[in-house]
């Protein structure tokens, strides 16, 4: 069993324009489920409320039984959450809340982000952020870190861990490694763009590396791989999806001789952080 953590359809996004079908082509049998969320609530030509890219969502996935669905958030343009709250109580289909602090230029620390936090806790959702570049404004990963430190008990990703260079890659790392260290927040990260360039998989390696001897002992589980499929060229075929993830297990299975662990990665880890019994 593999499940892909981050990957998106949307028409019109600023990334490409991706159809369900789309998606659905390119993970093809690769992988068992892939969790998605719509772009076009996120950032389209033709952005949709939250209302409505949300329930486009859940008919996708009634149709692909492949999509689980994670809730699109427009923290900075609803004015309250009670279309967040209907959405979560009628569909309980939604697996976990979607963030992208960088599109809504709203920095991750706003006290906006309060209300819908509070409903992950209460929903019992994960909640995954697009986690940009440590220089960002709006979503560093230290700036994350902020606000998941308000919400220790709410678990959230860190969707690429970083964007951005080797020195993004290791601030992210040392982040991840407070938060165990300290018990301040309960962060997670996904694998999606990181050493896309190379294909080496070097910081992927440092990054379980390290967590793997955290002075808490073994913390790979919070680790989950992923593609951000559609989004990225290198993303946007069967054949390269493939390549790509193949690629993965074959480096991480030589350099680390563990099956058990690239199971974690590819699968065990998200079935156990979204209850996907
Ligand atoms: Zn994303």
């Amino acid at each position: 069993m593999i499940i892909d953590s981050h990957t998106h359809y949307g028409r019109f996004s600023q990334w490409g324009d991706f159809s369900p079908e789309f998606i659905i082509d390119i993970i093809g049998d690769c992988v068992d489920y892939a969790i998605c969320s719509n772009l076009e609530g996120i950032d389209s030509l033709y952005l949709k409320s939250e209302l409505d890219c949300n329930l486009d969502m859940i008919r996708a996935a009634k149709k692909y039984k492949k999509l689980l669905p994670l809730a699109v958030c427009q923290v900075d343009k609803s004015l309250d959450i009670h279309v967040m709250r209907h959405l979560l109580t009628e569909y309980p289909q939604f697996i976990g809340l979607k963030f992208h602090p960088e599109c809504e230029k709203l920095p991750a620390t706003s006290p906006k982000y309060d209300k819908y936090l509070e409903l992950a806790r209460k929903f019992k959702k994960p909640c995954l952020f697009h986690s940009g570049h440590i220089k960002s404004r709006f979503s560093s990963p230290a700036l994350i870190y902020e606000k998941a430190k308000q919400f220790p008990d709410v678990p959230i990703i860190l969707g690429h861990l970083s964007t951005g260079p080797r020195e993004s890659h290791k601030e992210a790392i040392k982040i991840l490694l407070n938060s165990i260290r300290t018990e301040s927040a309960t962060l997670y990260c996904d694998t999606s763009w990181i050493d896309f360039g190379t294909g080496n998989l070097e910081d992927v390696i440092l990054l379980i590396k390290k967590l793997k001897n955290t002075p808490k002992g073994d913390y790979t589980n919070r680790i989950l791989w992923a593609s951000d499929a559609p989004v990225g060229d290198f993303n946007q075929s069967n054949a390269l999806y493939r390549k790509n993830l193949d690629n993965f297990r074959v480096k991480i299975s030589s350099y680390f001789n563990d099956e058990e662990l690239l199971k974690k990665l590819l699968y065990f880890n998200v079935r156990d952080l979204y209850g996907l019994y």
